[in-house]
């Protein structure tokens, strides 16, 4: 028997297809599991009753569990952190951001990570496994239905790097974005990347429907290669060429992260850089002052610049034309922010 969550349309309607069913069952059943949250076959009362019999023998469902929640106010809107548990036993962390009338998600795509960003504290846990698109999924339907409200966006910043896992998170794009069944539009969906350009290149890129975030953090090889060891591959080269090739509309420019560490990569002659590198018209730029996760092994070199030395260097780059925003990350005090996130309960 399988989690039928792990399926996508494509492969439900293969196997209605291949068992004597019509193609549209597979719909009927994706609506009464993700629009209904309705996950015993036996009830899904427009699914004809042969099939609802040939699911409950080769399938069921099965959401992830939440082992524990962590949960942080700091006056504007609350971040929670759930520690989510699979049917294997292994561990990932989800965060919730709920700002004004926004219900974020950010979910975790492996367990553990082979990138070895050394500022993030998932890269200090190494690479168990890729999750499947069930496990992905699940994430979004175990939390929404803990807090008993609705997503509204979702960010690929967990733990992991998605496009290392493209084809599951694919999957999972598929259905969390498709409006017959979880239905959140993909532009309030962002996979972000730390710069596999490669698979970045196999996408339709002025055409892709999700906003596509890539971690920067450095305009200089040298600074980037010892910050992200993928920029020996991918150089900040690899970076601008794709993105100078872009020709993106107001809403789907390409968003460059950059986690601002005091004295490493905080400089005016840095945001020059930047200014050099890329256009304003292709890229937005998102600055996240370092989160320090007490007890880093990882972090303990680097420091969060002071709040004036970020302000200079964002007015810099806002001066150059460039649209530009300081993500000050909720969930700081609970480990959750950006580059926190390491499963601290161990199975
Ligand atoms: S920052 Fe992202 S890509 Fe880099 S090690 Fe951490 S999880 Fe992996």
């Amino acid at each position: 028997m399988k989690n039928i969550l792990n399926l996508s349309k494509k492969e439900l309607e293969e196997y209605c297809t291949a068992n004597g069913f019509k193609k549209y069952g597979a719909e009927q059943i994706m609506r009464w599991i993700y629009q209904n949250r309705i996950f015993d076959f036996s009830i899904m009362s427009d699914v004809s009753k042969d099939l609802r019999e040939k699911l409950d023998k080769d399938f069921y469902v099965k959401l992830s569990g939440i082992i524990d929640v962590k949960y942080e106010n700091d006056g504007n809107g609350y971040s929670k952190k759930y520690l989510i548990n699979f049917e294997n036993g292994d561990i990932v962390e989800s965060i919730s951001i709920a700002h004004k009338n926004r219900r974020t998600l950010c979910v975790s795509s492996q367990v553990g990570c082979r990138m070895g960003c050394v500022y993030c504290e998932t890269a200090g846990m190494g690479f168990s496994r890729n999750l499947t698109s069930g496990e992905i999924i699940s994430q979004l339907l175990s939390v929404e239905n803990y807090e008993n409200d609705k997503i509204t966006n979702i960010v690929f910043m967990g733990m992991g790097e998605p496009l290392d896992n493209i084809v599951e998170v694919e999957k999972a794009l598929e259905i969390m974005s498709n409006g017959k069944f979880i239905g959140i539009a993909p532009r309030k969906i962002t996979v972000s990347t730390c710069g596999l350009i490669n698979v970045l290149e196999g996408f339709d890129i002025n055409d892709y429907k999700y906003k596509i975030a890539i971690s920067l953090n450095a305009a200089d090889n040298e600074t980037r290669s010892m910050l992200m060891p993928v920029n020996k591959k991918f150089p900040i080269e690899k970076i601008t060429e794709l993105v100078n090739f872009k020709k993106p509309s107001l809403h789907n420019k390409i968003t460059l992260e950059y986690v601002l560490i005091k004295d490493l990569n905080d400089r005016i002659e840095d945001a020059k850089r930047i200014i050099k590198l890329f256009s304003p018209s292709k890229v937005k730029v998102n600055l996240i002052p370092l989160n320090k996760a007490e007890n880093s092994f990882y972090l303990k070199n680097f420091e969060r610049p002071d709040n004036f030395t970020v302000d200079k260097f964002k007015t810099k780059l806002s001066n150059a034309g460039f649209t530009v925003t300081v993500r000050f990350s909720k969930g700081g005090s609970i480990n959750g922010g950006c580059g926190q996130l390491k499963a601290q309960t161990k199975r």
